[in-house]
């Protein structure tokens, strides 16, 4: 059984499934019915993908995978049980003999006041897709407005965070909104301003300092305001207050500060390394031989850099995946065992347009080279989806993008908060938030550490059902927005009418985490954790 299906539990389903050949039963739970492909994440924000694309069928490309929709909730290792509550609400119980945990991992966050209520990560679909919507909003009220504080902030986008999400986030919003304005211009001849703010002295401060320097360079000759060094110290309805004391108004927080484990891991109870569960480089826990995890979740032994781990990356969650299906295979007498090893084959960063930066097998590249290496690496990347991936592109060079937005990912679906950011919030089902310790400060945390310091997971007091607060970054107000409860007799979980939400309502429609006041240690915001 495998718990998850991103890249590591998607490759380890394909190659069991090649490997066994029918002479084992394999079982892949995950919330979608879907293989993500994150780094075109960004892509599909800026409008360049549908969403579709990025995604792959788990039924139509694992036939001889049995697929169980649904998000494990418990784990009861000695039973060898996994316990699940399906996408309609549905709980089920799951045995195995061999279990390979794959849950990835989830928005890092930084105890700064506001954060939790005013900002939005950047680790899922819904997340992409509101993003889309919200930015082309933003814009499109501002060519309304007549007010020029009111159109400068809805024209200014914060992303914190400068790792390869946020550094991708702003270099491709930058080019969407100036698209978005080019053909409809504000009326004050303003240019919407991307701000990108990392506390580290540079973009990209865990990749190759050439790589660096080649974002740093394309990001400020596009106009992105680059700001290293900063970081933000509170963020509030109408803006976000930075370290160095500037206020900037604005209605669009991208928390982009990095991921930590999925708290499934922490749940099992074993040991852990900052969160990620700690295995052999066998990729088995010590002492349960039946027990495997790979990806973001597991702390596996790097044994390239000795006493470190594998950061959590998409090419390393990729190779466990199938490191882990040859050790299970090999653990059912199918095959030999071997320890997981794999060498730094160079990262790739899409800064939108023609340009990237990249260092495959360690060569430095800018410019169209890079842009044309990192797109077809993208492309040999991605299981499955590629024409059509390589079709949008097409369609988005030749053609003007869409800037329409059709409102259907809300802010309120998409917390910062969330154990489950591959899946929108909906009526009637309580989000699961992620209850941290609370009051420790605050590191600065390379390769995808956990975030210390969070709040305990309380409820926001005074936060409108159903949306932000007045004026927060999220837009407007929904009407017929869920006040917690289900409508009767709809499909989907359609929100009911007339439900207790909208400006001056006070319930939300799940859990919004209160923040805990920080120190000025906390509100460090380096980008690590993402790459
Ligand atoms: C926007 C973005 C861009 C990125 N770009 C790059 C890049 O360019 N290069 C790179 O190397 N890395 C990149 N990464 C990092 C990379 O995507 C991750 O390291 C990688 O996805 C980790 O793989 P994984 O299988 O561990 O987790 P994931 O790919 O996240 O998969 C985890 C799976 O587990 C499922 N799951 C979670 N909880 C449960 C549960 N309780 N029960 C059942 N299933 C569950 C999830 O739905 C998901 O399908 C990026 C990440 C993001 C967010």
């Amino acid at each position: 059984m495998i718990v998850g299906a991103g890249f590591a539990g998607y490759r380890t389903a394909r190659a069991l499934s090649r490997l066994t050949r029918g002479r084992a039963e394999i079982t892949l739970l995950n919330p979608t019915d879907y293989f993500l492909y994150l780094p075109l994440l960004p892509q599909v924000a800026a409008g360049i993908l549908e969403p579709r694309r990025v995604t792959v069928s788990l039924s139509g490309t694992l036939p001889r995978v049995r697929l169980v929709l649904g998000e494990a909730d418990g784990i009861d290792l000695d039973a060898r049980t996994v316990h699940y509550e399906g996408p309609e609400g549905d709980p089920g119980t799951l045995a195995y003999d061999r279990l390979v945990l794959a849950a990835g991992s989830v928005n890092k966050l930084l105890p700064v006041p506001g954060v939790a209520e005013h900002a939005h990560g950047f680790r899922g679909l819904p997340e992409a897709l509101y993003l889309r919507d919200h930015v082309t909003r933003q814009v499109e009220l501002a060519a309304a407005e007549d007010d020029p504080k009111s159109c400068a902030a809805r024209c200014t986008f914060v992303v914190v965070g400068a790792g390869y999400t946020g550094t991708e986030v702003a270099a491709q919003g930058q080019l969407f909104t100036d698209a978005q304005v080019r053909r409809h211009p504000l009326r004050s001849g303003m240019r919407p301003r991307w701000l990108l703010l990392d506390i580290a002295d540079r973009v990209l401060p865990e990749l190759d300092r050439r790589l660096s320097r080649t974002a740093g360079k394309v990001l400020r000759e596009r106009g992105v305001d680059v700001r290293t060094g900063t970081s933000v110290k509170e963020a509030t309805p109408g803006g976000v207050l930075l370290s160095d004391g500037e206020f900037v108004d604005t209605r669009t927080l991208v928390w982009c500060v990095g991921v930590r484990p999925d708290p499934l891991a922490e749940s099992l109870g074993l040991p852990l390394e900052r969160g990620r569960l700690l295995v052999d480089p066998y990729l088995s826990v010590p002492g349960r031989p039946e027990l495997f995890a790979c990806g973001d979740a597991a702390a596996v032994p790097d044994l390239e850099n000795p006493g470190g781990y594998t950061p959590m990356t998409a090419q390393h969650a990729w190779r466990q995946g199938s490191t882990a299906a040859r050790n299970v295979a090999a653990s059912l007498g199918i095959g030999e065992s071997r320890p997981y090893r794999h060498r730094d084959l160079g990262f790739v960063v899409d800064l939108g347009g023609v340009k990237a930066a990249a260092n495959p097998l360690g060569i430095p590249l800018s410019g169209v080279a890079a842009g044309a290496v990192t797109r077809g690496y993208h492309l040999a990347a991605m299981p499955g989806n590629r024409v059509r991936v390589a079709a949008d592109w097409l369609l988005d060079a030749v053609l003007p993008r869409q800037a329409v937005q059709l409102g259907l990912v809300r802010s309120w679906s998409v917390p910062l908060d969330t154990a489950s950011p591959e899946l929108a919030r909906v009526p009637g089902r309580p989000d699961k938030h992620v209850e941290e310790p609370m009051h420790e400060p605050a590191k600065s945390q390379p390769g995808g550490e956990p975030a210390r310091n969070q709040a305990g997971g309380e409820p926001a007091r005074n936060q409108p059902g159903g949306e932000p607060a007045k004026n927060q970054p999220g837009g407007e107000p929904a009407k017929n927005q869920p006040g917690g409860e289900p409508a009767k007799n709809q499909p989907g979980g359609e929100p009911a009418k007339n439900q207790p939400v909208g400006p001056g309502r006070t319930e939300p429609p799940g859990p919004v985490r209160q923040q805990d006041l920080p120190s000025a240690a906390d509100s460090g915001t380096s980008a690590e954790g993402d790459s």
